[in-house]
């Protein structure tokens, strides 16, 4: 690869709190950023004028899943697919997602490892998309919530057995399922699926194996087991109590997740939109009660699950900042820098800075005081890699 220079472009770098007003242009090299720097100073040849754009790191979503079909609302279907037709729509997906801006997601569990195929063809260079983490099978108890993906365990030394094979397929981290899920025949959201105790073991033995673990929590009784065994993010987190219902959050319980710095992943997609007054003003409470306690968001869609696309972030987050009652700036930070910290990838990509990937979003407008520029979106380099959006984003 080699060194190009954008010159000309207006530029948020994750870290500032608005543009940066001493740079105008970066220039990059062999897939890593190389420098800001004022265009002036920037060699003319190798350059390319963005003159009216705004420059911001590539977004990130902390829960996805590149095997599921968002089209497929059966379970049953999407598991009667052949790997090969699999294989052919996760590539498809996957260049989605890098065209609409997306150069880095988490992964959060499939039956059969092809998502690690996919990260592995990606970070060649084989084929285009985001830079993934994976976590293969969730861990989850007996006919537990998504045991189809073939991670299931009956007790403490079963679960060490699902996470020793994710160990031997190069997983980057353990997903477990804490409570029951929607997508699951059979299984209650607001139920804990462990133990205390089993919870603590499972989390110890992939600690000890040097994985974070990603806990699964729709209901609060889960979300506490997860806390307690020192999970790194906690999915969904809905705050579900023993009917089912949305309860307020447990004020003791955030201020753990807060205390133990446990990022909250609270999987919000463009159709959240839909949700009727009632039920968003108690999402948004809840939302705006963990913050004020400390707790830190993460921007993620659950992509893959019905009817949720997986290149639909960056009209989602538009939809999270609604809910979550978050400021532009508070949601690209959700999205870029705290998301890279969150899935252990704080040293890698989320902000723009010389050392870092060359993970870079190109939009039309003023993303800072307004998040439909991120459905403007001009250009996008994955890795260094240039990627022309010729396809703009449909909202
Ligand atoms: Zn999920």
């Amino acid at each position: 690869m080699t060194k190009t220079s954008f010159t000309n472009v207006r530029i948020w770098d994750g870290l500032s709190d608005t543009y940066r007003d001493d740079v105008d242009a970066i220039v990059i090299d062999n897939g890593r950023i190389e420098v800001l720097a004022d265009a002036q100073d920037i060699p003319a040849r190798d350059r390319i004028d963005c003159a009216g754009l705004t420059l911001l790191p590539g977004l990130i979503d902390a829960h996805v899943h590149m095997v599921l079909d968002p089209e497929i609302t059966a379970v049953d279907d999407q598991l009667s697919e052949t790997h090969e037709v699999m294989r052919r729509k996760m590539r498809e997906r996957a260049r989605l997602m890098v065209e609409h801006g997306i150069t880095t997601a988490r992964d959060l569990g499939g039956g059969d490892w092809l998502e690690l195929e996919l990260r592995d063809a990606i970070a060649r260079g084989e084929t285009p998309g985001p830079r993934l983490v994976c976590a293969g099978q969730p861990v989850t108890s007996v006919k537990g919530h998504c045991h189809f993906w073939n991670g299931e365990a009956a007790d403490v030394e079963a679960a060490v057995e699902v996470i020793d094979r994710q160990v031997e397929h190069s997983v980057d981290l353990i997903k477990v399922m804490a409570s029951g899920g929607n997508l699951t025949r059979g299984s209650q959201p607001q139920d804990a699926q462990w133990t205390g105790e089993e919870m603590a073991a499972i989390v110890g033995h992939a600690n000890a194996c040097g994985y974070d673990v990603a806990a699964h929590a729709h209901g609060t009784a889960g979300i506490r087991i997860a806390v307690d065994a020192g999970v790194n993010t906690v999915e969904h987190c809905s705050w579900l109590g023993s009917d089912g219902k949305r309860e307020p959050f447990d004020i003791a319980l955030a201020e753990a997740m807060a205390a133990e710095g446990i990022w909250i992943s609270p999987t919000i997609n463009a159709g959240w939109r839909r949700f009727g007054e009632e039920y968003r003003s108690r999402i948004t409470a809840n939302l705006k009660g963990v913050r004020e306690r400390g707790c830190r968001l993460i921007a993620s869609t659950d992509a893959g699950i019905p009817r949720v696309r997986h290149h639909d972030l960056p009209i989602a987050l538009g939809v999270f900042a609604d809910l979550a009652a978050l400021t532009p700036l508070e949601t690209l930070r959700a999205a870029t820098r705290d998301c890279a910290e969150a899935i252990g990838l704080g040293n890698v990509t989320g902000i723009i800075q010389a050392g870092w990937s060359a993970d870079l979003l190109f939009v039309e407008g003023d993303p800072l005081h307004d998040l439909e520029a991120l459905t403007r979106q001009a250009r996008v380099v994955a890795r260094g890699r240039i990627i022309e959006a010729d396809q703009r984003v449909s909202a």
